[in-house]
Parts: C-alpha cells; sequence; structure tokens
C-alpha cells in the first residue's frame, strides 16, 4: 500500500472530528471520501498532510511513518494537496504561483520540465503566464491550483472539494483532469468532493465517512448501488 492510515484520532481542543480512522491507498489508485458536511473529510485531508497532529494512530506513506510531521516534509516526500479554496496568491503571475509549487527540494531539478507538462495540461495557464493569478476565472484558479500542486512533483495529490464554487461544465473538466492525471501520469488520487456521484464513479474503492468514522468501504461503484448511500448522500 502506498498510504496506510490507522486508527487516526484528530482534535480542536476537546471536539474530537475523527475516531478510529483507517484507510488505505495503493499506489494507482483514486480512492474518494465521502461523508456529510462536519464528517470530518477536510480534517483527515489537512492530517494527512500534515496540516493537523492527530492525537492517536499512525500514518505511513511509502513504509514510512509521517503522523505529525510538518506538512513542508510531508509534501517533500510526494504528497501534494489542492486546497478547498483554491488557495493561489492572487497578486502574482500566474507563471510565479506555479514557480511557488516547484520550490520543494523534491521538484527544483524536473521544474522545467513539468512546467512545460502543465502547460500542455492546461494551454490556457499558459497564454495568461504573466497575468496576475487574481484576473482568472474561478475555473481557472481551480486549474493554476492543480498545476501549482503537480509542479510538486507529488506521486499522491489530494484534492478538497476540487469543484466548488464552479460552472457545471468546469466541474466535469475538472474531475477529467483528475481521471487523466492518475491514468496518464500514474498519480494516486484521494479526492473528497461534494458531487458524490460522479465522485463514485470515478474512485475504484471509497469510503464513507460518518462523525468522524468510516461506516462503509468498497468499490465505488458497489457504494454507487448501496441503498444507505443512495439515501443519505443521493437523494434517490
Ligand atoms: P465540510 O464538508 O463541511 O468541510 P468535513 O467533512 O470536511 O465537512 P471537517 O471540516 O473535517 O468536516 O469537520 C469535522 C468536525 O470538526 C466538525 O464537527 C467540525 O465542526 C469540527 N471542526 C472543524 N474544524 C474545526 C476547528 N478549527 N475548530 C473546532 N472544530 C472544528
Amino acid at each position: 500500500m502506498m498510504l496506510e492510515v490507522r486508527d487516526l484520532s484528530v482534535f480542536y481542543g476537546d471536539a474530537q472530528a475523527l475516531d478510529g480512522v483507517s484507510l488505505s491507498i495503493a499506489a494507482g489508485e483514486i480512492v474518494a471520501i465521502i461523508g456529510a458536511n462536519g464528517a470530518g473529510k477536510t480534517s483527515l485531508i489537512h492530517t494527512l498532510g500534515g496540516v493537523l497532529a492527530p492525537r492517536s494512530g499512525s500514518i505511513r506513506f511509502e513504509g514510512q511513518e509521517i503522523a505529525g510531521q510538518p506538512s513542508h516534509r510531508v509534501c517533500n516526500l510526494g504528497i501534494g494537496q489542492v486546497a478547498e479554496a483554491r488557495q493561489i496568491f492572487p497578486s502574482l503571475s500566474v507563471l510565479e504561483n506555479l514557480e511557488v509549487g516547484a520550490m520543494l527540494p523534491r521538484a527544483r531539478s524536473s521544474a522545467k520540465r513539468t512546467l512545460e507538462h502543465v502547460f500542455e495540461m492546461f494551454p490556457r495557464l499558459r497564454e495568461r503566464s504573466s497575468q496576475s493569478a487574481g484576473t482568472l476565472s474561478g475555473g481557472e484558479q481551480q486549474m493554476l491550483a492543480i498545476g501549482r500542486c503537480l509542479m510538486g512533483a507529488p506521486r499522491l495529490v489530494m484534492f478538497d472539494e476540487p469543484s466548488l464554487g464552479l460552472a457545471p461544465a468546469i466541474v466535469t473538466e475538472v474531475l477529467r483532469i483528475i481521471e487523466r492525471l492518475n491514468r496518464d501520469d500514474g498519480i494516486t488520487v484521494l479526492l473528497v468532493e461534494q458531487n458524490v456521484a460522479a465522485s463514485l464513479r470515478l474512485a475504484h474503492r471509497a469510503y464513507v465517512l460518518e462523525n468522524g468514522s468510516v461506516v462503509l468501504e468498497g468499490p465505488g461503484m458497489e457504494l454507487l448501488g448501496n441503498p444507505r448511500v443512495r439515501e443519505a448522500y443521493l437523494g434517490l
């Protein structure tokens, strides 16, 4: 397994956000996490990414224990994150935003090649490379956030609500990009996506989080047909 999470518990002060979460992701997989608001999805991503320290439990990435390690170290091992709010730097140019992503030691030597790859994938970013990032449309900013993450040469990318607030056509495009990154570039994906049906269709496997615990897991297509999932998350 590329990522093995065992019995992870996370608190904000006295409030428990994750309670004994265990999950695994094999290299090459797309794994989706679904759950209602407040279920703990973002807390999970933040803990895996080193933004939050767990109170207990283990996170092994490619055999190495990373629980509680700071995010710069986790990133440099090859875990990238595309955050919920598309945290780009609006006053920096598109190119400068991408260069920030390549500042990780692991990414520096391949930065030129990766930049060319990102520009091939997102021609709009090349066209607008000297423009300040704040002038991009919402969809373009999301592409930039993905591009910046790729500049760090990740092996596992965690997407937190990548289509939040985007127009439907762009949501489809974002999901297509995730599929392509997985299929063509061999990037392993952890996906939290409000669009539950689409994310289960895309994912090889998925976990359902409720109140900080995993209550169901299985192949994406199987969960898509699960009555409990259909009722709670698909409104069917
Ligand atoms: P959403 O889809 O709304 O982002 P989520 O599944 O990502 O939900 P989390 O944001 O991880 O859920 O929240 C899990 C629990 O932790 C919730 O009960 C939430 O209220 C609580 N929580 C989240 N962030 C904080 C914080 N900074 N301080 C205190 N409690 C928090």
